[in-house]
């Protein structure tokens, strides 16, 4: 440990490695040439040629008034990408410039389909008033700048954004924390609700702690990107992957950066960091400030993930288990789907949060259980809190774009109905009694917010909102009397215009005489075309001047409507500059509040997280579990909440099943055996999700359920090839296996399903039996082991902490019936025939495959041990298959074969005449 000179504080002493250079931007094929080439540019190609260069790894939305415009290869890749039309714009080196455009007011669809597609876009704006660029010369192009870099991680537009997943970036950093060994810090922050935690991890727990925070975009220097040891990361994640220069990872400005951007002279405010976590924080900071351009993200200040604070859960089991996502990648059908119950935003975020993060802090573990415990026991309670929070829009979310300049009317409604909805949830609890500590300390963040803030809000929004300030008219009528005046001028000019028109109407006695308005001539007045010819005449010469000859229309204008509507411009421009200057009051005072919204905002979606939790026990019966330090593991009545749902929806039940891991009546280590489809993985996987809620803090589908911490939890179940990492079953199996018994303690709960299916009989056998005896000798940890090797049940004998279960099955009429019941003892068969057979394996099949087995099983002699591959009857005495039918004789017959390959919708009015010689020519030969 060292002082720092700076803060006093100690910290670790650390040795960094140095940073790489900026990465070369990606070669992208053609680029647009520099400006200084032989070829002349326009002033605007000019400047955009050059912006473009400041970006060669973004597309370049570029500003040209009402829309955004992509040239060069930047449109070509926009206009696949988004299906829009590829047109082309003057040229450039002689080649014509591929040209496509998105319209401003719609460019956030546009710009969520380029995000997704993994693009980064740098938005380039126009900013200066074209009037200011003429001034300086008719040639001047306006000035244009890009005001932000739109990248996954760093977005903040609810339309760009997953209500219910928090929207990550990550930054890492790393020191060697031994010759062969890093320690890797972890910077996390959620831009659309300033969420920023930091922490450290050794490298063998990367890759949990990266698929634990599952992050929109990872960004790190160049050395940690080409790392070939960690490279498997990069293409595992779902994330974007940025990899960043020398000056976003600069460890020496990382402190620098970090006391900037909360405006504070030392850290130790925030509590102790080590050096690697500020070298994080500062990535993250930086690249921040590179893709937000000057625009200041409000964050929270940093707290510390110390490590060891979430059950241990790798990126394999997370996927085993299916906790937020499917093996498909979809929500639905995953542990999150089924359990979500909140009914916003910011509570479905947290309720992903904690599953992907259980805790291992007791004390917070059983206050989450009380707050459940109590909201299950207050009914009518509950469903109040539910009924105000659906009411709360997501508050975090709209104060961002209100700080960062970018919000709309409706972001400061937002802010109205997420206060009032605050305001009625801390009245209920205020009457509900004694309340447990988690919602006390909620009651209390939501009782002290300051009243007078949504009074504001309430008072001065109008009820119907537009989406953008610039739009005006969201300023509730009476809030402001000079802007009440202002508009009242705008109302009555309307009428004047009005009796304008008659006026003129009666006098020239043109009964058809309109004012109209449009973009281009403004205010104008319209007559018949025969009648127009009369006003470009004497008298009226002297009153209307033309201004355009439509086919059956003449348009004019006079002094008068030229006065008159210079007033109504006016009236309607300081209208709109009175609402903007109370949208900028009214989002100062929102700022000037912003950490008593944030901490209302998550007390809102503690509530509904704890209100979740209850909705769901009380809907499906479930239970609250003991948690403690011991190493029990004791269920009773236990459900799989996924498999149960699916059935309940088809009309089926679930049947419950105990499990004892306590090492006491039964062993720790339970190896099940059973029948094909009894129900061995869905026994397994219940029991390891029921120990993911309870330490998540919601109650479990169980009677009962008596759990000992858990501090890692693995899950290798199935086989599944991974051909793009190069692996194949067995070996991702293998090296997956490794992971469990290198890295599982005695506090460890590990679920192993048909580990060694994947090679030969014998290895398989080996191999599993050696993984059983090493968890029961080595590991010492709780675990639950699902195997065909039906050998293995005899190791009970031997190992004094391993016992048996098997799935109970009964037959009926040649069938078997799977009863999914889980009880003592060991399988003596798996039915993989009749399972098969129920599968529609072809009946020769099966019966061939019947008889094959009675000789194999003969041949084992109940010696109870398998036999080696010499010693099977299989090439001896078994007796020779049936020789196979031979194949049914084909009928020669070209014209009809011709004419299975055809498909008439296909062909080409050529390639169907061809078809059609070709047919005549088969009939000839045939
Ligand atoms: P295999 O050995 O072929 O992999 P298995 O024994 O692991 O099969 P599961 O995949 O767990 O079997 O279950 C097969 C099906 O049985 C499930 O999809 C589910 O529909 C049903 N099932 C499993 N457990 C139960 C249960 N406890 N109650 C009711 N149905 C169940």
């Amino acid at each position: 440990m060292t002082m720092d000179s700076d803060t006093g504080r100690l910290i670790r002493s650390e040795a960094y490695e140095p940073a790489d250079e900026a990465p070369p931007a990606p070669a992208r094929g053609r680029r647009p040439a520099a400006p200084d080439d032989e070829t002349k540019v326009s002033p605007m190609m000019a400047q955009y040629i050059e912006i473009k260069a400041a970006n060669p790894d973004s597309l370049l939305f570029y500003r040209m008034g009402d829309f955004y415009e992509l040239f060069f290869e930047d449109a070509e890749i926009a206009s696949r990408a988004l299906g829009i039309v590829l047109t082309r714009r003057g040229k450039h080196g002689g080649a014509d410039i591929p040209m496509c455009g998105v319209p401003v007011e719609r460019s956030d669809d546009y710009l969520q389909r380029l995000i997704g597609l993994g693009h980064r876009v740098a938005v380039c704006e126009q900013t200066e008033d074209p009037a200011e660029a003429k001034k300086r010369g008719s040639k001047s192009v306006v000035r244009r700048e890009v005001v932000r870099l739109v990248t996954p991680g760093t977005i903040t537009e609810d339309r760009l954004l997953d209500p219910g997943r928090a929207n990550v970036l990550l930054a890492l950093a790393r020191r060697r924390a031994s010759d062969s060994a890093w320690t890797y810090g972890l910077a996390a922050v959620d831009i659309s609700t300033g969420r920023f935690s930091l922490g450290e991890v050794e490298g063998p727990g990367l890759a949990a702690e990266i698929a634990r925070l599952d992050p929109r975009e990872i960004v790190m220097g160049e050395a940690i990107h080409q790392d070939p040891e960690i490279a498997r990361l990069w293409r595992d994640t779902r994330a974007a992957v940025t990899p960043v220069g020398r000056g976003d990872v600069d460890p020496a400005s990382a402190e620098r950066a970090i006391k900037e951007q909360f405006g504070v002279q030392t850290l130790d405010g925030f509590g102790a960091f080590s050096r690697v976590e500020i070298a994080a924080a500062g990535a993250v900071l930086h690249y921040i400030a590179r893709t937000q351009r000057g625009a200041k993200v409000t964050l929270s200040p940093p707290t510390r993930q110390a490590a060891g604070a979430s059950l241990m859960i790798d990126a394999a089991t997370r996927q085993n288990l299916e906790l937020t996502r499917t093996l498909s990648g979809e929500r639905a059908g995953s542990l999150l789907a089924a359990i979500d119950r909140t009914v916003g935003g910011a509570g479905a975020r947290l309720l992903a949060e904690r599953l992907a993060g259980p805790s291992t802090d007791l004390a917070l573990i059983r206050r989450r259980h009380d707050a459940v415990a109590f909201l299950v026991s207050e009914g009518p309670l509950r469903a109040e809190l539910r009924a105000e929070l659906a009411r709360a829009p997501d508050m975090a979310r709209a104060l961002t774009r209100i700080g960062l300049g970018r919000a709309g009317p409706r972001d400061l409604a937002a802010l109205r109905d997420g206060l009032m909805a605050a305001r009625g949830i801390a009245t209920a609890l205020a009457s509900a009694g004694a309340l447990p500590g988690e919602i006390g300390k909620a009651a209390r963040i939501l009782a002290g917010l300051d009243e007078g803030l949504a009074d504001d809000l309430s008072a001065a929004l109008a009820d119907d909102l537009p989406l953008q300030r610039r739009d005006g008219g969201f300023v509730r009528e009476g809030y402001r009397a000079e802007l009440d005046e202002s508009r009242t001028l705008q109302r009555d000019s309307r009428q004047v215009v009005a009796g304008l028109q008659s006026r003129y109407a009666t006098e020239t006695g043109c009964r058809t005489l309109r004012i109209k308005h449009n973009n281009l001539l403004g205010y104008f007045i319209e007559v018949p075309q025969a009648f127009g010819e009369t006003l470009l005449k004497d008298p009226w010469r002297a009153t209307f001047v033309h201004r355009q000859t439509m086919v059956d229309a003449m348009r004019f204008t006079s002094v008068e409507l030229g006065e008159l509507e210079t007033k109504i411009a006016n009236a309607a421009g300081r209208g709109l500059a009175l609402e903007l200057e109370v949208f900028e009051s009214l989002s100062a005072s929102v700022m000037a509040q912003s950490d008593a919204i944030v901490a209302a905002a998550s007390a809102l979606a503690a509530l509904d997280v704890a209100a979740s939790h209850a909705e769901l026990a009380v809907e499906l019966k479930w239970t609250r579990p003991v948690v403690d330090d011991g190493l029990a593991f004791r269920i009773e009545g236990g459900r799989h909440p996924v498999v149960e749902a699916a059935l309940t929806k088809a009309g089926e039940a679930f049947i419950a099943n105990a499990c004892d891991l306590s090492g006491r009546e039964a062993g720790q280590i339970l190896l099940v055996t059973g029948p094909n489809m009894g129900g061995k993985s869905t026994f397994l996987r219940q029991n390891a999700l029921i120990a993911v809620l309870a330490q998540m803090g919601a109650f479990v589908p169980a009677i009962s359920a008596h759990l000992g911490l858990v501090d890692r939890l693995f899950s290798r179940v199935g086989a599944a090839d991974d051909l793009a990492r190069g692996h194949s079953t067995f070996m991702v199996e293998m090296v997956e296996t490794a992971a469990i018994l290198n890295q599982a303690t005695r506090r460890s709960l590990v679920v192993l399903d048909e580990i060694g299916r994947g090679t030969a009989t014998f290895d398989g056998l080996s191999i599993a039996w050696a993984c059983l005896e090493h968890l029961h000798g080595t590991n010492g940890c709780r675990a639950l082991f699902a195997t065909h090797f039906h050998e293995l049940t005899g190791l009970a004998q031997r190992l004094d902490r391993l016992s048996n279960a098997t799935l109970k099955v009964t037959e009926w009429k040649g069938d078997v019936v799977f009863l999914h019941e889980v009880v003592p003892g060991a399988a003596d068969r798996s039915y993989g025939l009749q399972v098969a057979r129920l599968a529609g394996l072809p009946a020769p099949v099966i019966a061939r495959a019947k008889a094959l087995l009675a000789e194999l099983e003969k041949g084992e002699g109940g010696s109870g041990r398998r036999k080696a591959p010499a010693e099977l009857p299989l090439f001896a005495a078994m007796p020779a298959a049936p020789p196979p039918a031979p194949p049914p004789v084909e009928t020669p017959d070209p014209v009809g074969r011709l004419l299975d390959g055809i498909d008439p919708d296909a062909l080409s009015p050529r390639e169907a005449l061809d078809a059609l010689y070709r047919l005549k020519a088969a009939r000839a030969e045939g």
